[in-house]
């Protein structure tokens, strides 16, 4: 299978191409055309799959697709991470595909000061990568906006709800529009992911690597 085969626009697979991408990896080749079908999705994969390109590219056809800019730049895909280490990752990981098209980006964490934050956020951004606690924090300063959410990723859900984010990411949901799309990754799937997983999805595509 090659990339083109999953209906990807050009602008995308030219950066995949310039990334030296050659296949998609199985979880991409499973997910991305149920993202760009717009239904929910749950995905069973760990790290090291190639599991950020696969909601990655499919997200930024999705927004460039349907671009809605006014005068306000609302954030329009929000992506949740456990760990500074892995928002900087999934950060950098958009910003190579995201190369030829006309969608940015910020990230956002905790244990540094927030102003750079805050500055790259109100010059507007399409997509927020953020861990909970910093998320929360500047959303009860009110310097960030969830309403205008069009997609919702939660990555490495498992580890979040190990690492306890569950009551913070319970407070995000409540910010977030009912009507989106929402992807849910998660390495391990005990009954509890599970239900908390299917609470905040609506029929949700499984696929599993
Ligand atoms: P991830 O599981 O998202 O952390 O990705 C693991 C690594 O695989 C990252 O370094 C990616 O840049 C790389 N990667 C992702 N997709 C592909 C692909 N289709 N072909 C080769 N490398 C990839």
């Amino acid at each position: 299978m090659e990339f083109k085969q999953l209906n990807l626009i050009s602008p995308l697979l030219k950066a995949i191409s310039e990334t030296g991408y050659t296949t998609p990896t199985a979880i991409q080749q499973k997910a991305i055309p149920v993202i760009l079908s717009g239904q929910d999705l749950i995905g069973c994969a760990q790290t090291g799959t190639g599991k950020t390109a696969a909601f990655a590219l499919p997200l930024l056809q999705r927004l460039s697709e349907h671009n809605a800019h006014g005068k306000t730049m609302p954030i329009r895909a929000l992506i949740l991470t456990p760990t500074r280490e892995l928002a900087i990752q999934i950060g950098e990981n958009i910003n190579l595909y995201r190369k030829h098209l006309k969608l940015n980006y910020c990230t956002i964490f905790g244990g540094v000061n927030q102003d750079r934050q805050v500055k790259e956020i109100k010059k507007g951004v399409d997509i927020l990568v953020a861990t909970p606690g910093r998320l929360l924090d500047l959303m009860n300063q009110k310097l960030v906006f969830l309403d205008k959410i069009e997609v919702l990723i939660l990555d490495e859900a498992d580890n979040m709800l190990d690492m306890g984010f569950i009551h913070d990411i319970k407070k995000i949901l409540a910010k977030v529009p009912e009507k989106r799309q929402t992807l849910f990754f998660s390495a391990t799937m005990p009954p509890n992911i599970r239900k908390f997983a299917h609470g905040i999805l609506h029929k949700p595509v499984e696929v599993d690597v």
